[in-house]
């Protein structure tokens, strides 16, 4: 039975979010990965007649989270939050704490506690979609900005990621591939081959990257930074 990972672009605060919806390809039950915005979900969802059982978050954030209420309201579901942020996820129902598997409509899902952005934020690993959600943690091509946490928290995070399977898709919390290269523009020894990749991602809808790329290209996650 195949699973879907559907990128839903939520941009109405202009702050390109990714909200993800996962569900079986022979049901009609679906699963949010950071509700970012109510409309955009609520139009995907219509046009596929599926109805959200879940929405996991990453982080508290106000721009992953602004769509859970009122998705809440409308299709009863559950909310998943990371157990430090609990009391910040607005409607937030269920724990989901480092290491500890959840299974959802069949599927299951691993929380990692990936510090640095924020103090509790998690990332979820689904192993049979070889799919991995970075959340506001790990970009295409950058990292996210330390609020939280310290740079050795991030440092360690990223590690996590890295030990991960070369081949596992990461579906970052938004679109940030532009201005990521913008910023990594200095850092890189040959920005040609950054650009070539930029303008083939856009071609292909930009996401999902995959580590094995990001080792590559992601200044923040190479080994040696050349500056
Ligand atoms: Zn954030
Ligand atoms: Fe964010």
């Amino acid at each position: 039975m195949t699973t879907i990972i559907t990128p839903v672009l939520c941009n109405e605060k202009n702050m390109a979010n990714y909200a993800y919806i996962i569900n079986k390809e022979n049901s009609k039950k679906a699963i949010i990965i950071d509700a970012a915005e109510e409309k955009p979900i609520l139009n995907y969802l219509k046009k596929q007649n599926l109805t959200p059982t879940h929405i996991i978050t990453t982080h508290h954030h106000f721009d992953h989270v602004e769509g859970n209420l009122g998705l809440k309201e409308k299709y009863n579901l559950k909310i998943i939050a990371p157990i430090d942020e609990f009391d910040k996820v607005p409607g937030a129902d269920i724990k989901a704490s480092d290491n500890t598997l959840l299974t959802i409509n069949e599927i299951e899902v691993l929380p990692i506690l990936a510090k640095g952005h924020t103090n509790g934020h998690m990332i979820y690993y689904i192993k049979e979609l070889e799919a991995l959600f970075t959340g506001d943690v790990l970009f295409n091509l950058c990292v996210g900005g330390l609020f939280e946490g310290t740079p050795h928290q991030m440092f360690e995070s990223l590690n996590k990621i890295k030990s991960l399977p070369n081949n596992t898709k990461i579906f970052p919390g938004h679109e940030y591939t532009r201005s990521c290269i913008e910023q990594s523009m200095l850092k890189l020894p040959n920005f040609d081959t950054y650009l070539q990749k930029m303008y083939q991602r856009e071609q292909q809808k930009l996401c999902p990257t995959t580590i094995d790329e990001e080792k590559q290209f992601n200044p923040y996650l190479k080994e040696t930074i050349t500056i």
